[in-house]
């Protein structure tokens, strides 16, 4: 139906999306270290498209009971009401509407989830643990020996790393074991009727009836994680619209069952990003003792050259990649390995942006390409601190003139300033890194 009436009438749906594939984190969930909810998801489901087998989808959509947070099943229905009559002002067909709301459900599970506030941040170490197990990389091996072929000729078509595909797709779907099986209409109806994501969700939904009436799948088989991302590589719909192709040639896009289609789109999507074949996305380095703090948070950018006169090394005989612009990272402050990273990383992180997710994909990237790991270890003995330490932390450093703001129990830059502020005027090396040791003397000066 209506491919041109809805390309013509929508247009924020098929406007190329300028943002990563996944949803915007609300103040008070935004994890300390981001990344795929999956990761911590204990039931691996069956590889494939979910649906065809296997325990049906719906996990929870008891329509006729559940209140949660005072939503209800009939305030949803009331919500989808109010959003068909939106969608039609602005010109989408009922015949679009019905095919993607005639048996919508009400997801109240999608509400928790929203609203889940997590008391410990992990350490970036754990992260990285559990995003590049051993298992992780031996399976990704696996994919890139089962598809060589097809990982070869789209890195030679798209100028991507058929590794950092590979490595995306490990992080998203643990290679398509684990994409989540809600249906994406659903989850992304709950999502605007819950209210703290409605703008975000009625675009998504936009971009989803769009897909529907392209044809590239059916209502049933669109799912994918309760924040909306969908398929193997977890595209929100309006990525997909920007980036998903056909890599099979069978005429649809399909980012659920086809690993060609899979494989292309991440490559599609990086490329159009701005992936740089050139280079990798970035490498471990050793930083100079007395290196500045200030400048490991991925800015100020310098050419490699202009890193190297100031001190920084190579780690190993592989050097360092000669970029125009890199940041330096340095995740766990001075006692922790520290990384130059260039343009790639950048696009990276347009796919998901956080710092520990995409350190996680290049890291795994290089695992799968057959290079080393991590090599100066990450300060193990280091405890995390709880997002209540951390919410003592910034009250104290604020009530001795090094912070402000209103302590939110989250480390950003402005409370990495707040620290190495502190630790400055306490002789110490000035990392911005928050450890218990730090917090005690920072109660002790109070
Ligand atoms: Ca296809």
């Amino acid at each position: 139906m209506q491919k041109k009436c809805l390309s013509v009438l929508l247009p924020v749906a098929v406007l190329a999306s300028a943002c990563a594939s996944h949803p915007p984190a609300t103040a008070n969930t935004a994890p300390a270290v981001a990344g795929p909810s999956n990761l911590s998801s204990p039931e691996p489901a069956a590889i494939g498209r979910p649906g065809q087998s296997g325990p049906t989808g719906r996990p929870d959509t008891d329509n006729t009971t559940v209140d949660i947070n005072g939503r209800t099943a009939a305030g949803f229905s009331a919500w989808v009401a109010a959003f068909r009559q939106r969608a039609g002002a602005k010109g989408v067909s009922d015949q679009a509407l019905d095919a993607a709301f005639g048996d919508a459900h009400f997801l109240p599970h999608v509400i928790s989830l929203d609203n889940r506030q997590p008391e410990f941040s992990r350490a970036i170490w754990d992260y990285l643990d559990t995003a590049v197990s051993a298992s992780r990389v031996r399976h990704g091996r696996d994919k890139l020996s089962q598809y060589d072929a097809l990982a070869r000729r789209v890195q030679t078509h798209y100028g991507v790393s058929r590794y950092v595909i590979t490595a995306i797709w490990g992080m998203e779907s643990n290679y398509g074991s684990n994409f989540g099986r809600y249906e994406t209409i659903d989850a992304l109806a709950t999502l605007g009727y819950d209210g703290r994501r409605e703008t975000f969700a009625e675009r998504q939904l936009y971009a989803a009836m769009k897909i529907l009436a392209d044809g590239d799948i059916s209502r049933d088989d669109m799912r994918g994680s309760w924040a909306g991302a969908m398929g193997h590589t977890q595209f929100l719909p309006t990525s997909f619209l920007a980036y998903a192709v056909d890599g099979d040639g069978d005429g649809k896009r399909d980012i659920w069952g086809s690993i060609p289609d899979v494989v292309a789109s991440t490559a599609n999507y990086l490329s159009k990003n701005g992936w740089d074949s050139g280079h990798p996305w970035g490498r471990e380095v050793i930083l100079p003792a007395g290196f500045d703090y200030t400048q490991a948070d991925g800015s100020p950018r310098r050419s490699t050259a202009a890193w190297r006169a100031i001190g920084v090394k190579p780690i190993d005989s592989r050097g360092m990649p000669e970029f125009s612009a890199a940041g330096i990272l340095a995740p766990a402050g001075a006692r922790g390995p520290a990384f130059i990273v260039g343009p790639n990383f950048r696009t990276i992180l347009r796919y998901n942006n956080a710092t520990s997710y995409a350190l996680a994909v290049g890291l795994l990237s290089d695992r799968l390409a057959g290079n080393p790991g991590v090599q100066k270890p990450w300060p193990r003995q280091l405890a995390n601190l709880s997002n209540s330490q951390i919410r003592q932390l910034q009250a104290g450093l604020k009530a001795l003139g090094y912070g402000s703001g209103t302590p939110d129990g989250i480390v950003g830059p402005n409370t990495r300033a707040g620290i190495r502020a502190f630790q400055r005027a306490q002789g110490q090396v000035a990392d911005g890194y928050p450890t218990e040791a730090l917090l005690q003397k920072i109660n002790a000066s109070l």
